[in-house]
């Protein structure tokens, strides 16, 4: 069986054919069209690309950020470079055959069907997935069913208010946890400290410019030693356990799975962040919930929305 998979995102829409084992068998990546009129010939010619290049699909996936009615993969609420598609109904303006199901969510929640298809997720009941990257998303895998929630929102672990009086986020609310740990909060905090001339080796190399130090580079920094980068990590993985233990005693799962530019870090984050998380929770949940990364480790959204149609319902 061969699945289209497809991710929508602000600069790039990028369309693959998926096989069972969740192996790419040929994909396209086109950019972002500004309006709907341009969009629905730009991805259609991708569609039909594949669809010469390979086979018929038997099913679609589509991850998109935004609120998606996952019924009727209408796009509820979409904010942003993509607000065009507000109100559309993605099934149409792929314009396939009505006979070819076409299933379609939010990106993060995309994510974590792949995994549960392919990767950490498997066989699982009960999972959170957090994605760390410029932003953090969520999902959440309870009792087996991808959490939506009333209105759709469900699963939003990034805009859960870790700080009352925190920073605006981008969703109108104050100190959500994307605004204390992202890749953006991260390098916030060592712009502002740049700026002040914090002795450091970001402010020696980035006096200038302070919005080139990068997350990576921060992380290198405090890889090195450096004391200032190594104290805005540890505060930020501070916040970002102290908020999933309160998910574990909300949740419960078995796993937590990390996906995201942040997550890749690999030991550097999550050794402590384990540290923290159990340390938090080990009293009420008698036992160490393992953090883990991503297994399905395709960047660009095509096999996680290839998911969405063999995931289990
Ligand atoms: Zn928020």
């Amino acid at each position: 069986m061969v699945v289209l998979g497809i991710d929508i995102g602000g600069t790039q829409i990028r369309a693959g054919m998926v096989d069972e084992k969740g192996a790419i068998l040929a994909s396209r990546t086109i950019p972002t069209p500004g309006d709907v009129e341009a969009f629905v010939p730009s991805l259609q010619g991708a569609i039909g690309w594949l669809l010469e290049a390979t086979t018929a699909p038997a099913g679609v996936g589509v991850g998109c950020k935004g609120i998606i009615n996952p019924d009727s993969t209408r796009v509820e609420i979409l904010p942003g470079t993509l607000h065009f598609l507000e109100g559309q109904c993605l099934s149409q303006l792929i314009g396939l055959p009505a006979d070819v199901p076409v299933f379609a969510d939010n990106d993060a929640r995309v994510a974590l069907a792949g995994e549960m298809v392919w990767g950490a997720a498997r066989n699982r009941e009960d999972v959170l997935m957090l994605t760390l990257g410029m932003g953090v998303g969520g999902a959440a895998l309870v009792d087996g069913h991808l959490l939506r929630g009333h209105s759709g929102v469900a699963g939003h672990l990034g805009h859960m208010t870790v700080e009352p009086d925190g920073p605006l986020c981008a969703c109108g609310n104050h100190g959500c946890l994307e605004t204390v740990f992202s890749a953006r909060a991260i390098e916030g905090a060592a712009w502002a400290a740049v700026h002040r001339g914090c002795a450091s080796t970001l402010t020696r190399l980035f006096r200038e410019q302070p919005q080139l130090a990068t997350c990576r580079t921060i992380f290198q920094a405090a890889s090195e030693g450096d004391e200032l980068s190594q104290l805005i990590i540890a505060k930020a993985i501070g916040r970002l356990g102290a908020a999933i233990a309160g998910l574990l005693h909300v949740f419960d799962p078995e796993v937590v799975i990390l996906g995201g530019q942040v997550a890749g870090k690999g030991d550097e984050l999550i050794i402590p962040l384990q540290e923290e998380v159990w340390d938090r929770s080990r009293g009420l949940l008698g036992r160490e919930v393992p953090l883990v990364q991503q297994e399905v480790a395709d960047k660009s959204g095509i096999v996680g929305a290839a998911g969405l149609v063999m995931a289990p319902r």
